[in-house]
């Protein structure tokens, strides 16, 4: 359906998620711990009341990412009987609805989109989680290190079913499925007024006034090949402590590792997927002992070429969407924009 605009009071979204609370799971920003600075910390996840929805969150340190792309999922189980065997596979899921996601991991779930819906192999574990969630989106002022702007990933127009910016008093909201227009409209929704438009407009020019952070990445997928052999990648990837965290937290990354588990009896296995890092020791180890990438230099570029150039060859577009969780979790201190600055001036230089 075509984008619609409308505006709903505080109170009345609150009445919304209570109502969608009744018959589904709601997951959205809680408030769990502080960081020594005494910063909150927050986190998505499921809410048993409105009261425990923090809509002025700042970040949450992971990404709603792992509600589509758990960090471990069985993929299958077998029972094994004497010489019979039978398998179940099972990828019904309740539904489900998610608040608060930023535009950025809203822009970082159509990129996993392309990867797990569109391509010639499909992930129908993904595909059903992504059909049976309402995404309600909300937009903020960015923090410092944010460099979703430069990503082109700060707005978003697709992908959600209703998306909200705080205009005062109500939301503003933007409409994108027949779900969301329904949710809106039983619960009060009002035609856009002059005076929205304007409060809408108002917070929009604010929130583009603070972006603070920009990475050039016009010319990072030619310079991915220019300084395939660069210093850069030995300088960065020397700091690296291939703990793979970066990955863990990013909203894009999903590579992953299969195993396979039989219990002691022999009857029942489990073939089981478990999300993995492009950084981790073993992520190109084959049989026979030989490792394709063995030192953390080469497996950290590769994970930027994947991130700035890999997929950009194939989308369209960069995976990264700038939200710098990466770089914030990395003990060591590396930065996608300190890597991609780096690189950039050792071309000028
Ligand atoms: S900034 Fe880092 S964590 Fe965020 S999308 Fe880019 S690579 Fe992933
Ligand atoms: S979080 Fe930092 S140290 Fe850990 S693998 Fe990623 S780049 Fe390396």
């Amino acid at each position: 359906m075509d984008m619609l605009y409308q505006t709903i009071t505080k109170n009345n979204f609150k009445k919304m998620v209570e109502g969608l609370m009744e018959n589904n799971e709601v997951i959205g920003p809680k408030w769990r711990d502080l960081d020594t600075e005494g910063n909150k910390i927050y986190r998505f996840l499921k809410l048993n009341n409105f009261d425990e929805l923090q809509m002025d969150y700042t970040r949450s340190y992971s990404s709603p990412k792992n509600f589509f792309l758990p960090f471990k999922e069985d993929l299958a189980t077998y029972n094994l009987n004497d010489a019979d065997w039978d398998q179940q596979i099972q990828y019904t899921i309740h539904p489900r609805v998610i608040i608060g996601m930023r535009a950025c991991d809203i822009n970082a779930l159509r990129k996993l989109d392309e990867v797990m819906v569109k391509s010639v192999y499909p992930n129908p574990y993904y595909f059903a989680r992504r059909r049976n969630t309402i995404i309600i989106g909300l937009d903020h002022e960015p923090l410092e290190d944010c460099f979703c702007h430069s990503m082109n990933a700060n707005v978003v127009l697709s992908g959600f079913d209703l998306f909200l910016t705080d205009i005062g008093e109500k939301y503003f909201v933007a409409i994108n499925s027949d779900t969301g227009y329904m949710m809106v409209n039983r619960s009060g929704g009002q035609e856009v007024t002059e005076e929205d438009q304007l409060n809408f407009k108002k917070v929009k020019q604010q929130i583009e006034s603070k972006f603070k952070t920009q990475v050039d990445v016009t010319i990072v997928p030619e310079l991915m090949d220019l300084e395939f052999e660069s210093e850069v990648w030995k300088k960065w990837g020397d700091k690296c402590l291939s703990c793979g965290s970066c990955a863990m937290v990013c909203p894009t990354c999903y590579c992953y590792g299969i195993e396979e588990e039989a219990d002691l009896t022999f009857t029942r296995a489990t073939k089981r997927r478990t999300l993995y890092s492009c950084n981790l020791l073993d992520f190109a180890a084959v049989a026979g002992g030989h490792n394709f990438r063995p030192e953390p230099h080469v497996r950290l570029k590769y994970r930027y070429y994947h991130q700035f150039r890999g997929f950009v060859e194939a989308f369209n577009q960069s995976l990264c969407v700038g939200c710098n969780r990466c770089g914030v979790a990395c003990l060591a201190g590396i930065h996608p924009k300190a890597v991609i600055d780096d690189l950039i001036q050792t071309e000028t230089r």
